[in-house]
Formats: C-alpha cells, structure tokens, sequence
C-alpha cells in the first residue's frame, strides 16, 4: 500500500476509529487532538441495527461496547410543577445499545493508543500539498510533511476550514444551541425528566444526574474553547425559568465536564480535496440527531477499506469513499432536534407530548430511523493483516 503516513485531527470517535483500520492495513497514524487530554462526557450515543453491529464486531469491539452500554430510559415530560404529562420510550431516544460518548471514545483510544501516535494540545495551523504529500505546520509542534491528512475534527473542524473554506460555507447554523453538564442538582428526581417552556428545555437523566439543555436562540459570538464564558451564556438563556431551572442552573455552572455547541449541520459537496479527506461529523454531521456516532464508526471503516482497496491510491479511494457513503450520510441532511426537544409554543409542547401517546405514529419513526441505520451495503475489505487489537497499554 502506498500513502502509509497519515495524519488525522481529531481524538473523539471517528479519528481514533479511522487510526484503527489504518493501523491494521500498515499504516503509520499520527493523530492531533486540540484538548489537552481525550475528552470525556457527551450525551448517551445509540449503535442499532445489523450494519452498526457488523463494523463494531469487525473492529472486535462489540462485546466491550454491550458490556459498557448504559441502557436506555424512559423520560416523563413534566410541567412546571413537576406533574407527568406524558412518557418518551427509551427505545425512542436509544437505539439497541445506549453507551456514553466518553466511553466510546475511551475505547477507541484504548485499542490505539500503543500502535498510533497521539498527540494532544496541538493544533494544525496550515496546510501546503505537494505532488508528493501535505506538509504541515502546527500551534506548538515542529512541521512534518504526511502523505495524507484526514480532518475528523467535529462540526467545526479545524482540516475543513484550511483545506476548504471557511466555516459558514459549510456549515447551516439551525437556530438552538444544547449544553450538556454533569451536575447534581439537590434533590433530582430518579428517573429521567424532561421540563419545557417554549424555546427552551431541561432534562435531568435520573440518578446519573446529568443535566441536559436545548434552547432557541440567535447565533451566538463565543470561545468554543472557555466554557466559563458558555456557562454564562446558558445562565442567560435560561433567566426566568420556572420548575427547579435555577438551581439546575447554577449546578451546571459550577460542573466541571460542561459542553456546548450550536444544533447545526454540514453541508459540503464533496468530502476529499487533493491529499485531504474530512470524516465524521466534520464531513456530515448534524448535532444532536442521533446518528453522528454510527456515521462515523461505519464512515471510518469505509475510508479505510476503499484506501487498501485502491492499494493507498487516495485519488480512487477517497472518490470511492465519497460514493460509497453519501446516500448512507443523506439522513445527516435532514432533521433539526431544536424545535422538537425545545418547541417554540406552549400549543406545540403539547403536539409534541400528544405524539407519544399515539403508538403507531411511534413505531413508524422508529422504523424509519432503523431503515437509515442500515441503508448500505457494506463491502468486505481487504482483511488486514493479524487478529482485530485487544486493549493495549497506552505510549502516554
Ligand atoms: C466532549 C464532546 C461531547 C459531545 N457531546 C455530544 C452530545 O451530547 N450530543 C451529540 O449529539 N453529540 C455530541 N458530541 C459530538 C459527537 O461525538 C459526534 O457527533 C459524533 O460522535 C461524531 O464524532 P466525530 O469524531 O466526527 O466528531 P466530534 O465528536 O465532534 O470530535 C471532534 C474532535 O476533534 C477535536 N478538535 C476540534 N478542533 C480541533 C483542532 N483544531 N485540532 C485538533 N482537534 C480538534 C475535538 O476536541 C474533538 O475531540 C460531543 C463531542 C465531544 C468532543
């Protein structure tokens, strides 16, 4: 195989699902993540269906991911005195196996962290191709030219933006942002609740206490990278807000794991330029529908199978790539959580909680997200060399 040395950016699922398979197919993974650490929290993340299951256990890490799963849970739509209203199945939310993002993560960066080299707090600052390769410069590390440069660097990658363009080409801010925070607010009930005004919603996860918030809002100015300033915007658009908000509120802003972003999506026309290739939520994300963990788990192995197919030629693999996927990354496309986590009217809170008592109108979304899950026909690939890697100690 030719082009063997990659860089990727990006240490949350796709980067570190990609360095898997293309360790495995010999190459040379080098992997820049901006944090100073793996990132850990993150909403529960769902697998379903038989074309998740297919890559997790190729990957030889589907009995670790069902030994780590969470499980889904019912959650009780609430009103603002804490009156049930109506229930959202688990199965609604999850899929057939529920697992933390963080623990996703974690795993992936277990089976790779001896064979890949990581490297955290650093960042890539520019981009030059060559015939022969891309030569990179970084925020703090000394440059290095790599054969190919993948971008699996989130929503708002860092490889789309030198490579392609700027964000707002690319990417369609939805209106509603969510933060996520690991907060205990005194007293949470023990199951899941979900509390709505309109634009605006708060769910407690039960004794895991995880704090949840989907607001409406224009788009916001901010350092995606200081969460203190992000908890003072939260703080802001949750002013005034009945139920137990205020505490939930001032929990969340004392919570050490805090995360918040926009609700928006990419939309980009083709996925490779030249020597780089983007993956994941950066190529096809859409926040908070579901999919993105799935999408990029089955885009990894995807990238890397068509590239040992094509012998490491990066023209004819990342084309094939980009061809095989696209129809599997259409559902990326559709969808917006916002109005329906968070809707815009006390008359549409109500739709929303109404639907769940409708069973059939349930079933058939569940259908379609299942169809979604599987609609590829997913190639075997060269087999790599050697048995799918156990755990392994990491290089530090
Ligand atoms: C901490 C965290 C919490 C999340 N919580 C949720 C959630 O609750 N709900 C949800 O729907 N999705 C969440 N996501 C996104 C979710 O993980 C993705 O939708 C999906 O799993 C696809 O993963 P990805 O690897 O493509 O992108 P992401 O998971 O977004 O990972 C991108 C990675 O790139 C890193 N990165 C960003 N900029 C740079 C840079 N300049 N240089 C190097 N590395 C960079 C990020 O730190 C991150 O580790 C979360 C992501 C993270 C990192």
């Amino acid at each position: 195989m030719k082009n063997t040395t990659v860089l990727i950016s990006g240490a949350s699922i796709a980067g570190p699902a990609l360095a898997y398979w293309l360790e495995r197919y010999g190459c040379t993974v080098t992997i820049v993540e901006k944090a100073p650490a793996l990132r850990p929290g993150g909403q529960a993340v769902d697998f379903k269906g038989e074309t998740h299951m297919k890559v997790l256990a190729r990957m030889g890490i589907l009995d670790e991911v069902r030994r780590r799963q969470t499980g889904g849970h019912d959650t009780t739509f609430i009103d603002a005195d804490g009156r049930p209203q109506a229930v959202m199945p688990g199965e609604f939310t999850g899929g057939e196996i529920e697992i933390g993002r963080g623990d996703v993560a974690a795993l992936l960066y277990e089976r790779t962290a001896a064979r890949c080299e990581y490297v955290f707090g650093d960042s890539i600052t520019s981009l030059t191709e060559t015939a022969s390769g891309v030569h990179v410069t970084f925020e703090r590390g000394a440059p290095r030219t790599f054969d190919l440069v993948v971008g699996a660097d989130g929503i708002h990658s860092n490889v789309r933006r030198l490579a392609f363009g700027p964000e707002e080409d690319y990417v369609r801010f939805l209106g509603h942002y969510y933060a996520l925070a690991d907060a205990s607010a005194p007293g949470a009930p023990a199951q899941s609740v979900m509390y709505n005004e309109p634009g605006r919603m708060v769910s407690l996860w039960g004794n895991k206490a995880r704090a949840f918030f989907v607001f409406a809002s224009e788009q916001l100015q901010y350092d995606r990278w200081d969460t203190d300033q992000q908890k003072r915007l939260l703080a802001r658009a949750y002013e005034g807000a009945r139920w137990r908000v205020p505490e939930i509120i001032a929990a969340a802003s004392g919570a050490p794991e805090f995360y918040l972003d926009s609700i928006s999506r990419v939309e980009i026309d083709h996925y490779a330029k030249g020597r780089v290739v983007l993956l994941g939520d950066a190529a096809y994300g859409n926040t908070l529908g579901g999919f993105g963990t799935g999408l990029a788990i089955v885009g990894a192995y995807v990238l890397a199978g068509e590239l040992a197919a094509a012998g490491g030629d990066h023209r004819v693999g990342f084309r094939r790539y980009e061809e095989e996927f696209r129809g599997y990354a259409k559902i990326s496309r559709k969808g917006n959580a916002g109005p329906f986590l968070a809707p815009p009217t006390q008359g549409r809170i109500r739709m929303r909680n109404q639907m769940f008592k409708r069973s059939l109108l349930l079933k058939s979304m569940l259908w379609m997200t299942d169809r979604f899950a599987t609609n590829i026909d997913l190639k075997d690939y060269p087999a790599p060399a050697g048995r799918p890697h156990g755990p392994a100690p990491a290089r530090g």
